[in-house]
């Protein structure tokens, strides 16, 4: 297949492209490095099965030659407002990235008669009252919260991606993927994974927001792009929960990481981010995807972070 993927240059986009090209498909990757990096990339260069085009994908998107596959994947995705890549402070570039970027997408995927594949996340569930979190629940987005901006827009999405599926019968898939880490995410982009071991690695005190009850489920990179992969392959319109059903609090997932790290050093703190803006609770329930994708993930916490860690060794 000749695939493109938008937002290749950040941190799954790059490892999806590394995959597809190890399936022996050819890969078109279209970035605008608002949060992604040229570096995530540059071990691609030079490669015969790979091209790149820097453009935004909230404006029209011209790709030469046929494509049998889109996989939109362009969006800032961290949601802490303590770094410049957070989504909260990049709100119109990622209400414009969700909405007119799948509208681009899903054109271009129309042009070509090609595949497309809409990169969903576990917050259209927003702060859930349904634990785990089924494909089946509608959710609890706060429209006017300060994660609207991402939520709502990934909301649209997914309503655009089924519009475009009802209505003119293009192939689409839909992954609501669950909190991943691994390598090539941002040491500066303020989700919890990079935080933590960045901290932990300069033996400064873990920040917790809250008093740590809240709890996610995190998934190693590897494991959710096997389960999108499978997507890819797959007949599935509906959406598919890929994540790792792990939970954990972030109180232990801070013990966890000092653990691994030998550290000690201590915890730190701060004013909660709770209610609409910092879900309590959230763990994929993965039935859809064992059952139709035949997917669980095998990656443990301990060993995905042992995976990680020496990454963020290397780029401090
Ligand atoms: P990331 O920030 O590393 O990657 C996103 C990429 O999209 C970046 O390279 C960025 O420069 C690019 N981009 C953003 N807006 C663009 C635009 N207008 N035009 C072109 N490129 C643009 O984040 P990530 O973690 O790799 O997330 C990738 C996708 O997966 C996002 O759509 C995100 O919503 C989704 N997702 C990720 C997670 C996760 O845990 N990593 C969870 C749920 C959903
Ligand atoms: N968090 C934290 N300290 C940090 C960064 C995040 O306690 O330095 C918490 C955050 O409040 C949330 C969880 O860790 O409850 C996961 O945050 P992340 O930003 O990774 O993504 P989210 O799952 O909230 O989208």
């Amino acid at each position: 297949m000749r695939i493109l993927i938008t937002g290749a240059a950040g941190f799954l986009g790059s490892h999806l492209c590394d995959r597809l090209l190890a399936e022996g498909h050819e890969v078109v990757g279209m970035d605008n490095f608002v949060t992604g990096r040229p570096e995530n990339l540059a071990h691609l260069s030079g490669h015969q099965r790979f091209s790149f085009i820097r453009h935004d994908v909230s404006n029209f998107i011209f790709v030469p030659g046929k494509l049998d596959a889109v996989m939109h994947f362009a969006s800032p995705a961290s949601p802490n407002p303590n770094s410049p890549y957070g989504y909260v402070n990049l709100p119109i570039q990622t209400m414009k990235a969700g909405a007119l970027g799948t509208h681009n997408s899903l054109g271009v995927a129309r042009a070509y008669n090609a595949k497309f594949i809409l990169a969903s996340t576990s917050e259209i569930y927003g702060d859930p009252e349904v634990h785990p979190q089924k494909e089946s629940y509608w959710g609890r987005v706060n429209p006017v919260g300060e994660r609207s901006v991402y939520d709502e827009a990934k909301r649209f999405a997914e309503a655009l991606t089924m519009a475009y599926h009802r209505y003119h019968g293009i192939d689409t898939r839909i992954v609501r993927i669950f909190n991943t880490y691994g390598p090539r995410m941002r040491l500066d982009d303020g989700r919890v994974v990079p935080n933590f071991i960045k901290q932990a690695l300069q033996e400064k005190p873990l920040t917790i927001y809250g008093d740590g009850s809240q709890t996610r489920s995190f998934c190693y990179v590897d494991d959710l792009v096997e389960g999108i992969y499978r997507l890819l392959l797959s007949d599935e319109h509906r959406p598919v929960n890929i994540g790792n059903p792990h939970e954990i609090n972030i109180l232990e997932f801070a013990k966890t990481i000092n653990a691994l790290l030998e550290n000690s050093t201590p915890l730190a703190m701060f004013p909660e981010r709770r209610g609409e803006s910092d879900p309590e609770r959230r763990r994929p329930d993965i039935s859809r995807a064992k059952e139709v994708l035949n997917w669980e993930p095998v990656v443990s916490l301990e060993e995905g972070l042992r995976k990680t860690i020496p990454y963020f060794q290397e780029s401090l």
